[in-house]
């Protein structure tokens, strides 16, 4: 229980990756606190579970990350009925897949604001608690559409570029204090994200649902397996650890060889 005493903010964790992110800081001893939307009783259960596995604390906030003030609330929330953050996880996202010509602009500022914009946030809200404490690990989901494109998804390449960005320029400022940041790009997980990206695509594409799965999502992974939600989230446990202290600024893949080709 290497994390016991610290405290960890995932955002976006009802469901997905994040939820699995939650769980494995919980099951090394994390107090947690989770993020996101979703069925209340559906929340309730999934904060209870981590409260056992953890034997420590977890709490839900409903912040919306396309809300700073909800952000900061949350934060400090976590600060003063947790301690911390020690650990935060930008991880909230979403996803909209059309031809700039028909993207919608709501759609388009959405991406930006949970995708991107939360993570300045979070990480404005936080840094000042991890420099005070001299130990930090700011992580963030980005995808392999940080590194490259792919076409119908302008939004979210734009954001998880920049979230790349964003990790390199945190980790220069906060190299000194003990804090580490840096992103996970995984290739496609299976998750509610991916599965329902797969009617827009079947759409802008004109393709059946087969042909999205075989030609679009796994034709960029050469391995042709979906990366899981343990093996994303193993690599945020092991970024926690003292042994990977010296790992900060990183974008690192987690995509069956995607971004190789
Ligand atoms: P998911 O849809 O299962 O989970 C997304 C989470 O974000 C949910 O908890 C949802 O409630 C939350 N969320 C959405 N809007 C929010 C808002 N305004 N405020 C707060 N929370 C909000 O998706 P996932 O696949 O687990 O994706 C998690 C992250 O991983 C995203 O950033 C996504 O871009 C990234 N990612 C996913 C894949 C993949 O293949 N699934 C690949 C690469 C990167």
């Amino acid at each position: 229980m290497f994390l016991k005493g610290k405290t960890a903010i995932v955002t976006g964790s009802t469901s997905g990756i994040g939820l699995e992110y939650a769980k494995v800081f919980a099951q090394e001893g994390a107090n947690v606190l989770i993020n996101g939307f979703g069925a209340p009783e559906a929340i309730e259960d999934a904060r209870a579970k981590l409260e056992a596995a953890s034997g420590a604390k977890a709490l839900y906030d409903p912040a919306d990350m396309t809300r700073p003030d909800q952000i900061a609330a949350m934060v400090k929330r976590c600060h003063e009925e947790l301690g911390g953050p020690d650990i935060i996880v930008n991880n909230a996202g979403i996803q909209h897949v059309a031809p700039i010509e028909d993207f919608p602009a709501d759609k388009f500022e959405a991406i930006l604001q949970i995708n991107l914009h939360s993570a300045w946030y979070m990480m404005q809200a936080a840094v000042p608690y991890m420099k005070a404490a001299g130990w930090g690990r700011i992580i963030s989901t980005a995808s392999a559409h940080s590194l490259v494109a792919s076409p119908n998804k302008s939004a979210y390449v734009m954001a998880k570029h920049g979230l790349a960005g964003l990790t390199k320029t945190i980790a220069l400022e906060t190299a000194t204090h003990g804090v580490t940041v840096n992103c996970i790009s995984p290739g496609y997980v299976w998750t509610p994200l991916v599965e329902a990206q797969i009617p827009d695509t079947m759409k802008a594409r004109g393709m059946t649902r087969e042909q999205v799965m075989e030609d679009v999502l796994l034709a960029a992974q050469p391995t042709k397996e979906f990366v899981t939600v343990d093996q994303v989230a193993a690599l945020a446990l092991f970024l926690c650890r003292d042994e990977a202290k010296a790992i900060t600024g990183a974008n690192l893949s987690v995509d069956g060889g995607w971004t190789a080709a």
